[in-house]
């Protein structure tokens, strides 16, 4: 019986069974038409909400997390991390999950690979205050293993609510397992990075960018001049997108 299990756990796709949950919600929800049965409200409209409002709408999604025994890595962590930043973000940086740096503080992003996060946001002439730091999994999967479809299927949620309230402009997803689940694709990050991609919201409202790139823990495992200017790449997409300036210093 365990080997049938250890067999079963083996033969299970991640991305694939993600997808078809995916598919299946968007098709009972109308996303499979792509948002574009209701024409999209202007954004002035769509984004009305107050930032104080949106501020106590993420502080009850990050509540929400902190309490929430949806999946096994519940009653793993030592703290839930819910993701943090400007509720008002133009930018939103998504990674995969928490790391035992950020399981251990309760914030993401605050390891080795935040502390490259960090650098990248400052060569775009941002500060880590002006957006929106998060993950597809709010906690620590054991050893830092890949996340598991369920847990998947369990933490998605609470991030599409916060990228609802915070609506930015663009999302730049970190690394295959954030690029993979908010595209809902199984094209690997070598092909999806550099180019924009559609994020749906939902039903009705305007699709969101979303710029694929490299996770800033890969770039650390494989560092090479070719990785590092590849990501710089898309960060200068990203600014372009926003009318941003290129800081000068950054040449990539
Ligand atoms: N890697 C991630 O994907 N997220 C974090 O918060 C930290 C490291």
């Amino acid at each position: 019986m365990p080997l049938q299990f250890v067999v079963m756990e083996k033969e299970v796709d991640v991305t694939k069974v993600v997808k078809q949950h995916l598919e299946m919600e968007q098709f009972f929800s109308g996303f499979a038409l792509k948002g574009k049965a209701v024409p999209p409200e202007p954004k002035h409209q769509e984004d009305n909400m107050a930032d104080a409002e949106k501020a106590a709408e993420l502080e009850k999604i990050a509540e929400e997390v902190r309490q929430c025994r949806k999946c096994p890595l519940g009653s793993l962590r030592t703290n839930a991390v819910p993701g943090e930043g400007n509720p008002n973000a133009r930018i939103m940086f998504i990674g995969e999950g928490p790391g035992a740096d950020e399981d251990a503080q309760g914030r993401p992003f605050v390891g080795r690979a935040g502390q490259l996060l960090d650098k990248v946001i400052a060569a775009m002439g941002l500060k880590r205050s002006e957006v929106f730091i998060g993950n597809i999994l709010k906690c620590r999967p054991p050893e830092n293993r890949d996340p598991r479809a369920d847990e998947i299927i369990h933490c998605l949620p609470y991030l599409q609510r916060q990228i609802e309230i915070i609506n930015p402009e663009i999302i730049v997803a970190l690394g295959a397992h954030a690029a993979k689940t908010l595209l809902n694709t199984t094209k690997p990050i070598g092909q999806l990075r550099g180019q924009f991609h559609e994020y749906y919201a939902g039903l009705g409202k305007p699709p969101i960018k979303l710029m694929p790139t490299y996770h800033t823990a890969y770039l650390l495992r494989n560092y090479s001049p070719e990785n590092r200017r590849k990501v710089w790449e898309d960060m200068k997409k990203v600014l372009t997108e926003l009318d941003l300036p290129i800081p000068e210093h950054s040449t990539g």
